[in-house]
């Protein structure tokens, strides 16, 4: 997409500041531009039938009337398909939570900048819009699956665990790998899980893929272990299967079936308030922890009650947050929530492990504040389970202490 084509809105109610945007923009060959001094003022410019749809709103947050965050929320709600900019004065602490809560609403966040805005700095988010918005589309149209067609995809076994590595940060060895789902769809290739997990828990279906996934990740762990490799397989555990009284003998035996040790597998569970029945939660993962699985706690530093959570329940390790992990090099308060997440790991015995690995700079700020594992693009993106086999191969062979080149 050429900038020409593209419909900005920019939501600022200080008419100088506002200007200079749009000067800024015209600078960058932006010519179709519209402009709001409130969000109530911004809300009726997207709705307005008879204008190009916007493609990007650069929102400022502190804003008299509907201020930016409220502008943001009803956004969200009218899932609009629209990349956000969030710009303020006040900082990155406010900018990073403004920013957590446009992605928990599921918008399209390019971007949150700090004033005063530079040119250098709108210029490379148009050019980051260029790059995503290709994805974006891929990854939104044409994709609507209804629980019917997820469950028959799943009967049929079109659901597969695509591998990524978690490699050791000091040793640079494959320790293991996560299994994440993907389907493997005949017509549509490669769907990933957000097309199809949240309609899964919500109608408390995602037992069948959890166990087709335990199934075909545990075969895949015998396998490995044949070919000579002694790494574990993590697999995604949601809370919601942890209510059935069930749950911990059916995962125990999916996996001896497939003659496999408990220990080989690593059960990641996200942690969260919204367990309705904890004693039920607690007998499972106590009675999975007797039966020699390993119990990650996955997205650490998302959910409510996280001390709480790991003094009750026996986990093993603790997985920081891709989303504290990407900020970690250049913002203060991510890189505390990491730096503690770590600290507090080694203090409690749990293996800490960094998600969302994307840079060398990364890898090394990681390494110096003494995490153990990393798993992330800088590594590899998840693969099926030949590509993984190749993967292993070549990685087993370079043992240097840095990161993959
Ligand atoms: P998760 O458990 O937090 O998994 C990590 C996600 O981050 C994966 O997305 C992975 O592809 C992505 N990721 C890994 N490294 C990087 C990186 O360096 N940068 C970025 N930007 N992303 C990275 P994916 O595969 O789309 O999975 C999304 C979520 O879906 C998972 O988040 C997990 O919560 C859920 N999920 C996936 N498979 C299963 C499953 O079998 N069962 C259940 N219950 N949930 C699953
Ligand atoms: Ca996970
Ligand atoms: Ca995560």
């Amino acid at each position: 997409m050429n900038t020409a084509e593209l419909n900005i809105l920019v939501v600022e109610d200080d008419d100088f500041q506002r200007g200079v945007m749009v000067t800024m923009l015209n600078t960058l060959g932006v010519t179709s531009i519209r402009d709001a001094g409130n969000g109530k003022q911004a809300i009726d410019i997207i709705h307005d039938e008879n204008t190009q749809p916007i493609d990007i709103v650069l929102c400022d947050l502190n804003m008299p009337e509907m201020d930016g965050l409220e502008f943001l929320r009803h956004l969200g709600h009218e899932r609009r398909n629209v990349a956000i900019v969030i710009i303020s004065a006040l900082g990155g602490k406010l900018l990073l939570s403004a920013g957590k809560m446009a992605k928990m609403h599921g918008m399209k966040l390019l971007g949150v900048i700090e004033k005063p805005i530079m040119l250098g700095q709108l210029k490379e988010l148009l050019e980051k819009y260029e790059r995503t918005e290709a994805k974006w589309q891929q990854s939104s149209t044409g994709m609507n699956f209804d629980l019917q067609t997820i469950l028959q995809g799943i009967r049929a076994k079109q659901f597969e665990p695509y591998f990524q590595p978690k490699v050791n940060l000091k040793t640079g060895r494959a320790v293991g790998a996560e299994a994440l789902a993907r389907w493997v769809h005949p017509e549509q290739g490669v769907v990933s899980p957000h097309h199809f997990i949240p309609l899964l828990e919500q109608s408390a279906n995602i037992d069948e893929l959890t166990f087709l996934m335990l199934e075909k990740s545990a075969v895949a762990a015998h396998a490995l272990q044949e070919a000579g490799y002694s790494i574990t397989i993590s697999v995604n555990l949601s809370l919601v299967s942890l209510a059935a009284h069930t749950l911990a003998d059916h995962i125990t035996q999916i996996v001896r079936e497939a003659k496999v040790d408990p220990s080989s597998i690593v059960l990641e569970i996200t942690e969260s308030a919204a367990m309705t029945d904890a004693a039920q939660a607690l007998e499972n993962l106590a009675r999975l922890c007797m039966n020699g699985f390993t119990l990650s706690i996955d997205d650490y530093g998302t959910g409510y009650s996280s001390l709480q959570q790991l003094t009750r329940i026996p986990f093993n390790e603790l997985k920081i947050d891709q989303s504290f992990v990407k900020d970690f090099s250049d913002n203060e308060t991510s890189r505390i929530v990491v730096e503690s997440s770590i600290d507090m790991a080694h203090k409690l015995q749990l293996k800490s492990v960094a998600e969302g690995v994307e840079t060398q700079q990364d890898w090394d700020n990681l390494k110096a504040a003494g995490c153990e594992i990393a798993q992330g693009y800088f590594i590899a993106r998840p693969m099926d389970l030949r590509a993984f086999h190749d993967f292993l191969a070549i990685y087993k062979s370079s043992t240097g202490t840095r990161g993959p080149a």
